[in-house]
Order: C-alpha cells, then sequence, then structure tokens
C-alpha cells in the first residue's frame, strides 16, 4: 500500500516506510478519541509536503531577509488572509512553530521575567504554557493559577475576577486542554480590562468549532487569539496569532526575530488549505456535527454510569473521572488502547491521584466525526467504553479484544480523510 502510496519513500527507506504503512492502518482501524487530534485531508497532506519546504524565508511578506520569496509571500499572504476572514481578526501570524512557541511569544511580546501572570491550573484542565510551574512560563514568569469551582466542575467567574484584581497579572490566559464546557470570552474581557491585563484567549482546542460557527467566537473580546492548527480546526501541525491592529507589530517582532528563525513553508501551505476548507459550509456542518457527537456520547455515557466532570459537555471534550469504576485513569488508557480505542489519561479537578497516574480519561469526538460517524453511532461508542473500563478492572482480556474486533468492524465502513482505503 505505502509503495503505491510513497514509492520514492518505500524505494530509499523501506524501514522508515514500513513504520508509516503501519501508522496508517492504525489510524484507519482504530476508534481515536483523543479531543486534540484529528485526521487532515488528502488536500492538507499535500500542501504541506510541498517543495515549499525548501526555502529559508525569514522575515514576513514583502519584508524577507532572504531572496526568492515571490511564490513564497503569496503562500503566506494567502493564508493570512484566510485566518483573517476565518476569525474576523485585524492581523494575523501565521509563523508560530506550533502552539507552545506561540504561547511564549506571547510572554516575549506583553511580560518580562518575574512578571505575574495568569492562567488556569494544569489539574484543572488548563496548558502547561498558562504559567505551570515545570514549563519555562511558570519558572521564568510568575504564575498564579486559577481553577474551577469543586461543585459545578465550571470555571467560577468571580474567583477568577478575585485572583485578577489582588494580582494585578500582565497577561491572563483563558482557555485550556481539558475545559468540556463553553468559555465566556465576554466575561474575561471585562475581568481582564479591570485587572489592566492582556487578556490571551488560548483557542487550540476549540479553534474549529469557533471557525464553524459551534462555539462563541473571542474576536473582540480579547487582546490576542492564540491557537495551534491541527485539532478541531484539522489543518497541519503549527500555530497562529491573531490579534487587533494595535498589537500587530508586538507580536510579529515576539515571533521573528524574537523566538523563532525561517518559517516552515510547508505547514503555512498546509494552513491556508486548512483555513480555505474551514470556511466552507461543509466546515459548519462539520463543527456543529463534533458538538452533537460529543453531547450524545456524554449522554450514553451518563446513562450508563459514568462521572463526567461537569456533569457533560457543550463542545467536542468529556472528561471521565474513573473513580468510581474503580480503575486508575492509566489502567483504563492501556486496556482501551488494546481494544482499539485511543485516549489518554487525565487528571480530574482536585485529583486525589497523580499527574502521571491520575484518576480520569479524556476523550473527544473530532476525529470520529471526521471519519463520518454520527449521533446514531455514540451508544455502541459508549458501551465499547464501559465494556472495555470494566474489562480493565476485571483483566478481562477476552473482552478487550473482542471490542477491539467490533471497532475495527465498525471503522472499515467509515474510510479516513487522507488515508488509504483498506
Ligand atoms: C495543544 C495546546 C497547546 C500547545 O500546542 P502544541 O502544538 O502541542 O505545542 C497550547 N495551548 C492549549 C490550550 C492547547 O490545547
Amino acid at each position: 500500500m505505502t509503495a503505491r502510496r510513497h514509492p520514492a519513500l518505500s524505494a530509499t527507506d523501506p524501514e522508515l516506510a514500513s513504520f508509516v504503512a503501519a501508522e496508517e492502518t492504525l489510524q484507519a482501524q482504530t476508534l481515536r478519541l483523543i479531543p486534540s487530534e484529528n485526521y487532515v485531508s488528502a488536500a492538507v497532506l499535500e500542501a504541506s509536503g510541498t517543495v515549499l519546504q525548501n526555502k529559508y524565508s525569514e522575515g514576513y511578506p514583502g519584508r524577507r531577509y532572504y531572496e526568492g520569496q515571490q511564490n513564497i509571500d503569496r503562500v503566506e499572504s494567502l493564508a493570512i488572509e484566510r485566518a483573517k476572514g476565518l476569525f474576523g481578526v485585524d492581523h494575523a501570524n501565521v509563523q508560530p512553530y506550533s502552539g507552545s512557541p506561540a504561547n511564549l511569544a506571547v510572554y516575549l511580546a506583553f511580560a518580562r521575567p518575574g512578571d505575574t501572570v495568569m492562567g488556569m491550573a494544569l489539574p484543572m484542565g488548563g496548558h502547561l504554557t498558562h504559567g505551570w510551574g515545570v514549563s519555562a512560563t511558570g519558572s521564568w514568569f510568575r504564575g498564579v493559577q486559577y481553577g474551577v469551582s469543586a461543585e459545578t466542575g465550571r470555571i467560577d467567574y468571580d474567583a477568577v475576577r478575585e485572583l485578577a484584581l489582588a494580582e494585578r497579572p500582565k497577561i491572563i490566559f483563558c482557555g485550556g486542554t481539558a475545559l468540556p464546557r463553553t468559555i465566556d470570552f465576554e466575561a474575561f474581557g471585562s475581568i481582564a480590562k479591570e485587572a489592566g491585563s492582556i487578556l490571551v484567549a488560548d483557542v487550540a482546542h476549540i479553534a474549529g468549532l469557533i471557525a464553524g460557527g459551534a462555539h462563541p467566537s473571542p474576536a473582540g473580546h480579547v487582546d490576542v487569539i492564540s491557537t495551534t492548527t491541527h485539532k478541531t480546526l484539522r489543518g497541519p501541525r503549527g500555530a497562529m496569532l491573531m490579534c487587533r491592529e494595535e498589537h500587530a507589530k508586538a507580536i510579529d517582532k515576539a515571533v521573528f526575530p524574537g523566538l523563532q528563525g525561517g518559517p516552515h513553508n510547508q505547514t503555512t501551505a498546509g494552513i491556508a488549505v486548512a483555513l480555505h476548507e474551514a470556511a466552507q459550509p461543509a466546515f459548519v456542518t462539520y463543527a456543529h456535527a463534533v458538538v452533537a457527537n460529543a453531547k450524545a456520547l456524554a449522554a450514553s455515557l451518563l446513562e450508563r454510569g459514568f462521572d463526567l466532570v461537569s456533569g457533560g459537555t457543550d463542545n467536542h471534550l468529556i472528561l471521565l473521572d474513573l473513580t468510581s469504576r474503580g480503575v486508575p485513569g492509566k489502567v483504563a488508557a492501556k486496556a482501551l488502547d488494546r481494544a482499539g480505542i485511543v485516549v489518554n489519561y487525565n487528571t480530574v479537578p482536585f485529583d486525589p491521584r497523580k499527574p502521571f497516574d491520575p484518576s480520569g480519561i479524556r476523550i473527544g469526538t473530532p476525529s470520529l466525526t471526521s471519519r463520518g460517524l454520527s449521533v446514531e453511532h455514540m451508544p455502541v461508542v459508549a458501551e465499547w467504553i464501559a465494556r472495555a473500563v470494566d474489562a480493565a478492572a476485571a483483566s478481562d482480556e477476552r473482552t478487550l479484544s473482542a471490542v477491539r474486533g467490533e471497532v475495527s468492524e465498525l471503522m472499515a465502513a467509515f474510510p479516513a480523510p487522507g488515508l488509504p482505503l483498506s
């Protein structure tokens, strides 16, 4: 299969080609529920593998440090214009190598080492780069952290406001990696204004939902929008920073020359294609289907007695607390993997267990929705999860392999975008 799809690679490096082929098979046969993952289209894959790779392009369109940028400038300008149009912003920088360096550029633009910054705590659902201790952002800056309410599992905006006014941070981050509920950007906007802070909406997880109108947009409520391009937005691995005109210079200077060298032009091309795809009516349908599937899956899991952090979901992801099931998250995640269901173990808010061995798992619907699964499939997905988690508790490998067979049979009927037909 790979010999036909990747003839040069197979001839030059059959060993590596065999790994790629095995990954194609794995992605085709499994039910991928990691909420930060997706399947890019064949067009995005092609754009990301072009000769644009061969160019050095330090600088920005029309202002480069290298010659021969006639085509690269057009590629990057197209990506920028599409980002501005899709997200309704004045300015877009499409060069950050990934979400973490994009966030680092925000610090470089608006803070100095030692300044106070504020974000959601990692174990509450925030991201490492929002000032958490083990990240450079938490050691070079003074990170103060908010969480969710113990009763509701949701952000307590009064508590956020209180902390912001007490600490007056230079930067406030909203958004995270394990937040199953809608983020109120307007509420964060008025808090940041009152505290005199730069407000960053890190929408890495939900950018595709925002583009498709399935989650409110932060545009107009925040100073900077930071996002990866490879999660719900369904582009190549990369990131973008978007802002109002007043911050454009600071953001651009921070990305280059502040933090990075040459942009990854082949990735910029893939981002441009993904943004084009995300502007089509079919993507609006996709974004709403992601949410509808997540809500249906959450309802089926609740029926099966699972504990969901915050009691459900408004978006693409669900955080399951497996404490009542008697299985640690890591044990469950590994059992699910053997059953052909790919998830990640995750801390839950106020988790009594350690981050490397937490109480929960995190699941989401972006990938299965890209393959065309819909709400009528969610009861069986919930049933598989329940059987596999209970089999994990009982060390019942036979059930896991039975589920694996059922999963791969269903997935065979839903070819994955960008992958060969099996
Ligand atoms: C995924 C993610 C990032 C980091 O992106 P990488 O590309 O993995 O560096 C940053 N912030 C949030 C909220 C994320 O979900």
